[in-house]
């Protein structure tokens, strides 16, 4: 519980740092310390109907790199498990986010992801403002948890010319036409992580 409070009140600030940090670079600086992983569900996720497009969206980042691979576990207590939740938020427009976590040293710290390497993510989705905005459908969910696995993964926002050609752009709407990480965001991915 100590942990989800610090994540709320830290949100804002990490939001801060991440968008006003990386305006030339598609990637943070530092990286999951391990790639291949997998992830914990909330029962949230299953009462919201989210499991299928959350499960498509986490998978899609799967065999593009050796290094990386994010599976599924229903035991949450391994360091470097990410945590999945489905809930609401009153950020309006915040359809997701991925918030990453150093374990040991700094203890149990929401690092900005250029700082220190993290050990696990909380992965959220705002089904409220994903209902308002019209992306309450199994493909623009998969598209959501696609881009916030891809923030999980150390993968920043997509600036510039690619932007177009990237599931990590920066905005989304009930127009998206990208369901699963693109040629350039592979890239990215085996740049930070190798083949
Ligand atoms: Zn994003």
């Amino acid at each position: 519980m100590k942990r989800k409070k610090i994540a709320v009140a830290l949100t804002v600030l990490s939001s801060v740092i991440v968008f006003s940090s990386f305006a030339s670079a598609d990637t943070f600086k530092k990286s999951r310390n391990e790639a291949r992983y997998s992830a914990w569900y909330d029962s949230s996720v299953s009462t919201y109907g989210y499991t299928s497009s959350i499960d498509a969206g986490r998978q899609s980042w799967n065999g593009i790199s050796s290094k990386v691979n994010i599976g599924k576990t229903t035991d949450k207590t391994a360091n470097s498990t990410d945590e999945v939740y489905v809930g609401t938020s009153k950020t309006a427009d915040l359809l997701g986010q991925a918030m990453p976590y150093t374990v040991s040293w700094p203890k149990n710290f929401l690092t900005p992801p250029d700082l220190y390497d993290w050990d696990y993510s909380v992965v959220s989705f705002y089904h409220n403002n994903i209902s308002t905005r019209n992306m309450n459908t199994p493909n623009l969910r998969k598209h959501i948890a696609a881009h916030e696995f891809g923030h999980a993964l150390g993968l920043a926002h997509t600036t510039g010319s690619n932007a177009s050609k990237s599931i990590m752009k920066d905005y989304s709407n009930e127009s998206e036409t990208m369901f699963e990480p693109q040629t350039y965001d592979k890239s990215e991915l085996k740049r930070k992580y190798g083949n």
